[in-house]
């Protein structure tokens, strides 16, 4: 990876990142002796979370969690940043790619920061308390893992309550909840608003590198297909930063409008096709979601070139590179996101579709 990243200057810049106890590159780092250091790490500095900055967490996650679990971390504490696939073997300008490689591992950084010890994998939870027995998540799940129950003592009021064994982890209930009464493991709303929230920090500066990117990638499809380019060094645009989900149907509309308040240039959706889908009717129901989305941008203002969903399938790693260097190319067209420029201190006139920009950013937000 050293031919296309700056691994010294990397490290010396995640040495002065908030939260980050111990940083410490290791060559060949999927072999035994050097997972047992990472053992051996955990346990020396006393961490309590672990980012590893190597391949695809499709190659590897399981055996760093496995090293992290013989120094009593659990596997919810262990996140990794695919410098390899996704950054030094599809980018080729060093200075770039080592700027999205210092990205990636912020949002591993921020995304692990919000997590909670658990052994849960990547099922669904239901918040008690915050639930209205509406039912809508019943009817999401395709597999029949969520049951309403009677509440004792509370005649008329249902709870949802979901089978672990049955559950495989979507999180499509999750999107779905109108109450905001559930979230998954290692994808919780925390854990990836903070990936979000880690790519926009705050681009309200002119001078603040365009085009800031956001790709949703769903973990058996899109995020397979880009892995494959990756293996095939198919070259793509630097200017894109990826947030895994495990299906489409996770990502929450809320989070595309969080990324484009806060100034990201844009947001692509990558969804698998409908039939192959691993989850099969997950991406049925994001393009559905994200439809009625689009519609919503457009009320607020946005131009709709800055959102779009297409399908990519697992074995399309020519798509995925299609998909990202069309996108980045329509909004280096359309030109930085207009929430980024300054708020003036006092109403102003720049003239946007839909009024000043303090205004534009007033409407976005209140639908947060
Ligand atoms: S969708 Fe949310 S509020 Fe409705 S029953 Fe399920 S958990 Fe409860
Ligand atoms: S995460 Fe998926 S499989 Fe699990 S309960 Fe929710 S919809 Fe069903």
């Amino acid at each position: 990876m050293s031919a296309t990243l700056d691994l010294d200057g990397l490290q010396s810049k995640l040495k002065g990142m908030e939260g980050v106890a111990h940083v410490e590159t290791i060559d060949f780092l999927c072999h035994r002796h050097s997972r047992d250091r990472v053992s051996e790490a955990i346990r020396s500095e006393g961490l309590d979370r672990l980012v590893i900055g190597a391949c695809s967490p499709l190659l590897y996650l399981k055996e760093f969690e496995e090293a992290a679990g013989k120094s009593g971390l659990m596997p919810s504490m262990v996140e990794m940043a695919n410098l390899r696939e996704q950054c030094s073997w599809v980018h080729k300008d060093k200075k770039a790619s080592s700027k999205k490689a210092e990205d990636m591992v912020s949002m591993a950084v921020a995304k692990v920061g919000m997590a909670r010890p658990n052994n849960d994998g990547t099922r669904a939870k239901v918040k008690d308390e915050a639930c209205s027995g509406c039912g809508v998540c019943q009817a999401t799940c395709r597999v029949n893992a969520i049951k309403m129950v009677d509440i004792p003592g509370k005649p008329g009021h249902r709870l949802a309550t979901i089978n672990p064994s049955v559950c495989e982890g979507c999180g499509a209930c999750v999107a779905a909840c109108p109450s905001a009464a559930m979230d998954q493991a290692r994808f919780s709303n925390a854990e990836v608003v903070a990936e979000i929230d880690s790519l926009t920090p705050r681009l309200d500066s002119e001078t603040e590198k365009f085009p800031n990117i956001m790709v949703f990638a769903c973990h058996w499809c899109s995020y397979a297909a880009a892995d494959k380019a990756g293996i095939m060094r198919l070259q793509m645009p630097p200017d894109f930063r990826v947030i895994r989900t495990m299906c489409s149907a996770r990502i929450d509309p809320e989070w595309v409008m969080r990324a484009l308040s806060r100034g990201a240039d844009g947001v692509l959706i990558l969804a698998g096709k409908p039939g192959r889908c691993h989850y099969e009717v997950g991406s049925i129901r994001t393009n559905r979601r994200m439809s009625l989305l689009n519609v919503v941008i457009k009320q607020l203002g946005f131009d709709e070139n800055r959102f779009r969903t297409i399908y990519v399938d697992s074995d399309e790693p020519e798509s995925f590179r299609k998909s990202v260097d069309d996108f980045v190319r329509t909004i280096k067209d359309i030109g930085p996101n207009p929430m980024r420029i300054p708020e003036p201190e006092e109403p102003q006139t720049v003239p946007l579709q839909f009024g000043t920009i303090s205004e534009a950013q007033m409407r976005a937000r209140s639908l947060l």
